[in-house]
C-alpha cells in the first residue's frame, strides 16, 4: 500500500504545471474552463469527489469555470434517480456550476450533423461486421486487425445507410459507423473504433427520438469541444484514448481542448465501482445507495462527514500521474479533524447502567454547566440536568477490576464529568446474579467536577440523569470489508466473499442528553469519549437515531509516521 501524498493544499502539481505552460504560450488565451462529467449510472463516490474538487478546484484557482455535464450517452443504464442525487451531491460538496448544467444529450443532433461530416470526409464507414466479427477483425496487440468489408462504400451509400440507420429501418446490432483510422495501429482503439450503434432504446431524456446512440470516445471529445472546455481531466485508463480524441477533433476541424489523465483515487476496505456498488444495492447487502458504510457521497453524508472534511481529504491526497491506493483511516483523520472544531460535545450512554446516589436529595434536580466545545468558546455554554438516579456506561464499572481500571468499582472514587465525585459502595444484583444498579455516595463539595482540596481521581465518566434523558438509537459501523483490497481475491471467488458480517451495530437502548431530544438530521455531535456521531434522516420525534462517523481513536497519525 502507498500512502504518500502532496499535503500542502495550494501547492504546485503536474496538472497546473501544464495550464501554466498553456497561459505562458497563450494556446486558450489564458482561459481555464474545466468540467465534471459524470455518466448517471449510478451514485457518486469519494472518487468522484476527487475529480469534483479537482475539476472545479482548478477552476476557481484560475478564476476560471466548471460546468457540471451529464455524460447520458447509454440509455439502458442511466435514470433520473441518479441525475438527481449527483446534482445535490455536488451542490452539497460546495460547488457552484452557476447556469452551466448540460447534457451530453442535448448535443445528439450537433453529434449526429459532425459524423455526416466525418462521412463527407471518407473518414467514417457504415459497417455491417457484428460485434463478434468486430472483435476478430480487431486483430490482437501482437497482430495488426484486418480491415472489414464495407470499408470501402462510397460516401453516397454510407451517407444513406447511416440516414436509414437513424431512420430506425434496421435491427439493433446490424449495422454499425465506424471511423476509418488504421487497423494497423499499435493502439487498438485506433483500429477504426465504432462511433455510432443501433440501440432502440427510451432515452431519459430524449425518449425515442434517436434510435441511434453514440459511443464515449466519439462523444466525449464532442461534448468538451462544443462547450468550448480547455482542460478535460480524465482518469488514467484513458490515457490510450487520447489518440482518438485528438483524431476525431482534427478530423473535423473543430476546437480541440487538452485531455490530461490523473491517477483514480482508491481507498482501502472498500470498493469503487458504481458497477460493484450497484450489486451491493441490488443484493440488498445494504440498505440503499445512502447507506452510511457507503463509500458513496450520499453515505458519507449520512455517515456524519462534513463537506469540508471531505474537501480537505481530496486536496491532502493530491493528484499525480501513478495509481495507488490510499488509508481509509486517513479520511477518518480528516473527519475528526473538522468535527472537533464544529461539533457540540455531549454526552451520551450507549449501554446504560442505573446509579442510585444515596447521599443526594430524592428530588433535587441540579442544572450544571457545560461547556459546547472547549476547541472553541464561541460555541458556548449549556445546562445539564443532574438528580439522585443517573445512567453510566456500563463498561465503565468493574465488580472486581484488574490494577490499572480507572473507572468506578467497589470503594473507588471517579468524577462524573461536569457534576460530582462519587464513590462505589455497594451493588444491587437481581435473583440470577446480575447487577441491576449500584449505590455511589458524592462530595457535595465537588460540585462542577473538582474539589477544593483539589483532590485527584483518575477516572472522569459520562452519565445522564435518569429522569431527563431521552432513549436513542445509536448505530455503531464498521468497515464494509474485511480485507485491505477486496478485490484482490483468488480466482473463482468475488469480493462478496470479503464482506464483514459485523459492518453495523444497532443499540436500541441507548440515553442522551434532554438537549438531543430532536435533533435535526444531520447534525453532528461528539459524544464524549464514544466518537463523532450524526443524528441519522430515520430520527423520530422523540425517538431519536445516531449513526456513528469516526470513533475519537486516530490511527491514521500513526500510520503516516510509520511510512514518513
Ligand atoms: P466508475 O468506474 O466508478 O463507474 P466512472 O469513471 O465510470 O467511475 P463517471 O461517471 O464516468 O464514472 O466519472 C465521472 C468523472 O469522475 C470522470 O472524469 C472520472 O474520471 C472521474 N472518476 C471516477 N472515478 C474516479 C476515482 N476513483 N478517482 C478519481 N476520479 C474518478
Ligand atoms: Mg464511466
Amino acid at each position: 500500500m502507498n500512502n504518500n501524498y502532496t499535503e500542502n493544499s495550494g501547492s504546485t502539481n503536474f496538472i497546473k504545471t501544464i495550464i501554466n505552460e498553456h497561459n505562458r504560450t497563450g494556446r486558450f488565451n489564458g482561459r481555464v474552463h474545466t468540467r465534471f462529467p459524470p455518466e448517471p449510472n449510478g451514485y457518486l463516490h469519494i472518487g468522484h469527489a476527487k475529480s469534483i474538487c479537482l475539476n472545479f478546484g482548478l477552476a476557481d484557482e484560475y478564476g476560471g469555470k466548471c460546468n457540471l455535464r451529464f455524460d447520458d450517452t447509454n440509455p439502458v443504464k442511466e435514470e433520473q434517480e441518479y441525475i438527481d442525487a449527483i446534482i445535490e451531491n455536488v451542490r452539497w460538496l460546495g460547488f457552484d456550476w452557476e447556469d452551466r448544467l448540460y447534457f451530453a444529450s442535448d448535443y445528439f443532433q450537433i453529434m449526429y450533423d459532425f459524423a455526416e461530416q466525418l462521412i463527407i470526409a471518407e473518414k467514417a464507414y457504415v459497417c455491417d461486421l457484428n460485434s463478434e466479427q468486430i472483435r476478430e477483425y480487431r486483430g490482437t496487440l501482437k497482430e495488426p486487425g484486418q480491415e472489414s468489408p464495407w470499408r470501402n462504400r462510397s460516401v453516397a451509400d454510407n451517407l444513406d445507410l447511416f440516414r436509414r440507420m437513424r431512420s430506425g429501418e434496421f435491427e439493433d446490432g446490424s449495422k454499425t459507423l465506424r471511423a476509418k483510422i488504421d487497423m494497423a495501429s499499435g493502439n487498438l482503439n485506433m483500429r477504426d473504433p465504432v462511433i455510432y450503434r443501433i440501440l432502440k432504446a427510451h432515452h431519459p431524456r430524449t425518449g425515442s427520438q434517436w434510435c441511434i446512440y453514440p459511443m464515449y470516445d466519439w462523444a466525449h471529445g464532442l461534448e468538451d469541444s462544443i462547450e468550448r472546455i480547455t482542460h478535460s481531466l480524465c482518469t488514467l485508463e484513458f490515457e490510450d484514448h487520447r489518440p482518438l480524441y485528438d483524431w476525431f477533433l482534427e478530423a473535423l476541424d473543430t476546437y480541440r481542448p487538452q485531455q490530461i489523465e490523473f491517477a483514480r483515487l482508491n481507498l482501502t476496505y472498500t470498493v469503487m465501482s458504481k458497477r460493484k456498488l450497484l450489486t451491493l444495492v441490488k443484493d440488498k447487502i445494504v440498505n440503499g445507495w445512502d447507506d452510511p458504510r457507503m463509500p458513496t457521497i450520499s453515505g458519507l453524508r449520512r455517515r456524519g462527514y462534513s463537506p469540508e472534511s471531505i474537501r480537505s481529504f481530496c486536496d491532502k491526497i493530491g493528484v499525480s500521474k501513478a495509481n495507488s491506493t490510499v488509508d481509509y483511516a486517513m479520511l477518518e483523520y480528516c473527519a475528526r479533524e473538522h468535527l472537533n472544531k464544529t461539533s457540540q460535545r455531549v454526552m451520551a450512554v450507549l449501554k446504560p447502567l442505573k446509579v442510585v446516589i444515596t447521599s443526594y436529595s430524592d428530588d433535587a434536580v441540579e442544572m450544571l454547566e457545560a461547556d459546547n466545545n472547549p476547541e472553541d468558546p464561541s460555541m458556548g455554554k449549556r445546562l445539564i440536568p443532574f438528580s439522585k438516579i443517573i445512567y453510566i456506561e456500563t463498561d465503565d464499572f468493574m465488580e472486581n477490576p484488574p490494577g490499572k481500571y480507572f473507572r468506578l468499582a467497589p470503594g473507588k472514587e471517579v468524577r462524573l464529568k461536569h457534576a460530582y465525585y462519587i464513590t462505589c459502595n455497594k451493588v444491587i444484583r437481581d435473583h440470577n446474579g446480575n447487577i441491576t444498579e449500584i449505590h455511589c455516595t458524592h462530595d457535595p463539595k465537588s460540585r462542577g467536577g473538582w474539589t477544593p482540596d483539589n483532590r485527584r481521581v483518575k477516572g472522569t465518566l459520562h452519565w445522564v440523569s435518569a429522569g431527563h434523558a431521552v432513549k436513542a438509537e445509536v448505530r455503531l459501523y464498521e468497515h464494509l470489508f474485511t480485507k485491505e483490497n477486496p478485490l484482490d481475491v483468488p480466482d473463482g471467488k468475488s469480493f462478496f466473499e470479503f464482506i464483514n458480517e459485523n459492518s453495523v451495530t444497532v443499540l436500541k437502548n441507548a440515553l442522551v442528553e434532554p438537549e438531543l431530544k430532536n435533533p435535526k438530521p444531520e447534525t453532528r455531535y461528539q459524544f464524549i469519549r464514544h466518537g463523532y456521531f450524526c443524528a441519522d434522516s430515520d430520527s423520530k420525534n422523540n425517538a431519536p437515531v445516531f449513526n456513528r462517523t469516526v470513533t475519537l481513536k486516530d490511527t491514521w497519525a500513526k500510520i503516516s509516521r510509520k511510512s514518513r
